[in-house]
């Protein structure tokens, strides 16, 4: 399925969101926001963004609406209608398959609360069948510290996640956990291998709590 991913390059956005930011919620220029967005949909056709919460809510979308759903996944069966997840470490996963797709908002809570799980099962009972998943560039298991009640929480359930720092403190590796989850429902997939917090052509929180967001497209 056609699907692209983002990064900070060839926007109109001033500092500290130059230049692609996507997301309106970060303290931008609306209109320079505006302006990205509208080079995505002269490239894509219509896109959907969606209010993202790090919950577990999932919006299947049968027509475009300008006032965004507030969840974590968007899936469409519907030609015509871009999917776009909105991230600055986190992973926008994206799922294709021939006749469903689904964008997907997938952080340390999407993680624990098994969201992707649910994005599948819906997209099962929609017709999907062979989905492929591609992950994006998200911060990696090295430069992703918490504290060791967080990493001690989220190993209970996905001990693939356990990684430690270069100076060995507790971390978490989100996409190694992410590709686990998905192997075990047979899904294939392809992951990008960049780290946002140390790749500057990426949006990314850690670095910057004052940033942009980059994003996952997926469209039919
Ligand atoms: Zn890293």
């Amino acid at each position: 399925m056609p699907a692209l991913f983002t990064d900070r390059r060839q926007g109109v956005s001033l500092a500290p969101y130059d230049s692609f930011n996507l997301a309106l919620h970060v303290g931008d220029h609306e209109e320079s926001v505006r302006a990205n967005r509208a080079v995505l949909t002269s490239q894509v056709g219509p896109i959907q963004y969606m209010n993202q919460v790090h919950g577990d809510a999932v919006t299947v979308v049968e027509h475009f609406s300008d006032s965004d759903p507030t969840c974590d996944a968007l899936i469409t069966t519907t030609r015509g209608i871009a999917l776009a997840v909105m991230v600055a470490d986190c992973i926008p996963l994206l799922l294709a398959s021939k006749s469903v797709v689904a964008a997907v908002h997938v952080g340390r809570k999407g993680l624990h609360n098994d969201i992707t799980t649910k994005v599948v099962a819906q997209m099962q009972d929609l017709g999907a069948k062979d989905i492929h998943a591609t992950l994006g560039a998200s911060i990696c298991g090295r430069c992703y510290e918490v504290s060791q009640a967080i990493q001690d929480e989220v190993c209970a359930t996905h001990p693939d996640a356990f990684s430690l720092t270069r100076e060995l403190t507790p971390a978490l590796d989100l996409p190694r956990a992410l590709v686990a989850a998905l192997v075990s429902m047979g899904i294939s997939y392809e992951a990008s291998s960049t780290c946002t917090l140390e790749d500057p052509l990426y949006f990314s929180y850690r670095r910057h709590n004052i940033t942009g967001r980059n994003a996952g497209v997926i469209w039919l």
